[in-house]
C-alpha cells in the first residue's frame, strides 16, 4: 500500500458538515460528488498528501445509512493507495483478509475500490482505492 489517500467520515447533513469542516480545516472542499451506486453524496477536503471524505447517503439502503443507525455519525473507513488493485486483494486474501467485493468497483474521486471487512481489520473498515487513469 502506498500511502494513507483519505479518511472518510459519515455524516447525517452534508452541508452542515461541509459548514464545520470548512472551519475546522480552514479551506473550501475541492470537489462534490454524488455516487449513485453507492448512494451517496460526498464532499472531499485536500489535507496535504490524504484527504477527508465526507459522506451522506442519499438512500436508507446505502451503508452509510445503515452505519449511522447503528453507530452514529463518525470515522467510518480508511483508505489506502495501492498501485495494482487486483493484485492488492489477491494479496489480501491470501493473507486471510475477507474482501467484501473482490470485483474492484468505480467509487467517488475516479477510482477504482474495494473494501475489508472490518472483522478482519480490528473493527476499521478498509479501502483499497488506485486511480483510474
Ligand atoms: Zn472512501
Amino acid at each position: 500500500m502506498l500511502k494513507l489517500e483519505h479518511l472518510g467520515i459519515a455524516v447525517k447533513d452534508l452541508s452542515e458538515a461541509d459548514k464545520c469542516y470548512k472551519r475546522l480545516l480552514g479551506q473550501e472542499p475541492y470537489k462534490h460528488e454524488e455516487v449513485d451506486s453507492e448512494g451517496v453524496k460526498t464532499s472531499f477536503f485536500q489535507t496535504g498528501d490524504s484527504k477527508i471524505e465526507l459522506l451522506e447517503a442519499t438512500s436508507k439502503e446505502s451503508a452509510i445509512a445503515k452505519f449511522i443507525e447503528k453507530r452514529g455519525e463518525g470515522l467510518h473507513h480508511v483508505a489506502f493507495e495501492v498501485d495494482d488493485i487486483f493484485a492488492e486483494i489477491a494479496r489480501l486474501k491470501s493473507e486471510g483478509f475477507r474482501v467484501l467485493n473482490e470485483e474492484p468497483k468505480i467509487g467517488a474521486d475516479n477510482k477504482l475500490v474495494s473494501f475489508v471487512h472490518p472483522k478482519s481489520a480490528h473493527g476499521v473498515l478498509v479501502e483499497l482505492c488506485q486511480e483510474i487513469r
